[in-house]
């Protein structure tokens, strides 16, 4: 919850209690015992959650929580840089240019009474193809071929090149959370017994925030969706068909993608697939340990590891199997940064 969700909650919290307190009051005037109890009763309930949230910010100003907090100031500080690559992996779809149609103003005055506020919605969303029933029907079938085609997705090294990459980030990010939450549990369990139980039990949320860790987000919205529409023109009927790009989805989409280049041009499909299983495969062939730093998963059992093209694609490096290593995530961000700046350069 954000802080002014708290403040707002708050607000709310202190209206109900008057108005319970003044309603129950009102209720005795009246010499309405049984009604007048019921809104005491109730105030009483609010009475006590609203006694709670005032003990628990108490405690959290506290020195020994600040104390607490200080203590494991560098762990959190780690976490929160975890979280926010994590974030920064998602982002990596963002790269895959969209053809731009460029944009046009249109205005609809029929006055029919068409059921067409959903048909608005789609056609203003993103990676929707608003289509006939066939089209749409089809897609159901032969789903990778209906985006490549309706979406302008070429089968080309370039998109697969980018397709993989987004594969490979997304894999690093779903893994990367879980991760990430069982070292920041690990690190609340090392302070847990300093805390007080009426804290851990109710308020653990609230508490994990207070000792400085920023939220990880396990959603997974963040995976592309694409989505065949159709609408009648009547609006009576509808039917829509959505692919989501999860992890599952990408390494077929790669697979796919590749199947038809190889088809195209027999010497492009001679370099391997970067897919979840290779990126297994040459981080067990690494031993789980960072080839730069000597860090590893036995040393640091939620380390997060990622696979590294050495010499890049963007100096024609290959994705062939020597040209692939193991590094940390740090490690991994570090080059990358170096790399940038030396293309800017
Ligand atoms: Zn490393």
């Amino acid at each position: 919850m954000s802080e002014d969700v708290i403040e707002k909650k708050e607000k709310i919290e202190l209206i109900i209690t008057i108005l319970f307190g003044w309603l129950g009051i009102h209720k005795f005037i009246d010499k309405q015992y049984g009604l007048g109890l019921v809104y005491f009763f109730s105030l009483g309930l609010f009475g006590i959650g609203w006694i709670y949230d005032i003990c628990a910010c108490v405690y959290y100003s506290s020195d020994s929580f600040k104390l607490i907090k200080n203590s494991i100031k560098e762990n959190t500080k780690k976490c929160n840089e975890l979280n926010d690559h994590i974030e920064e992996l998602k982002n990596t779809y963002a790269d895959i240019k969209r053809i731009d149609y460029g944009t046009a103003n249109y205005y609809d005055n029929s006055n029919w009474n068409y059921k067409r506020p959903a048909l608005k919605k789609y056609q203003e969303a993103k990676n929707v193809y608003n289509c006939s029933r066939t089209v749409c029907s089809n897609a159901r079938m032969q789903p990778f071929k209906y985006i490549c085609k309706y979406f302008n997705i070429k089968a080309t090294e370039e998109n697969l090149e980018k397709f993989e990459n987004v594969l490979n980030d997304f894999d690093a990010a779903e893994q990367g959370k879980s991760l990430l939450k069982n070292e920041r549990d690990e690190i609340v369990n090392s302070v847990s017994d300093k805390i007080p139980i009426w804290i851990k039990l109710f308020n653990r949320t609230n508490m994990i925030k207070k000792l400085g860790f920023n939220s990880i987000d396990f959603s997974q919205l963040y995976f592309p969706r694409y989505t065949f529409n159709y609408i009648s023109s009547g609006g009576n009927s509808s039917m829509q068909c959505s692919i989501v790009f999860d992890i599952e989805n990408l390494n077929k989409f790669v697979e796919y993608l590749s199947s038809i280049i190889k088809f195209k041009k027999s010497a492009a499909g001679q370099r391997a697939l970067m897919t979840s299983k290779l990126r297994e495969q040459i981080k067990k062939r690494d031993n789980y340990t960072c080839c730069k730093c000597g860090n590893s998963i036995e040393k640091e059992p939620n380390l997060l590891l990622e696979i590294d093209h050495i010499i890049p694609i963007s100096k024609n490096g290959l994705t062939t199997e020597s040209n692939l290593q193991t590094l940390c995530w740090k490690c991994n961000r570090k080059k990358g940064s170096k790399l940038d700046d030396s293309e800017t350069n």
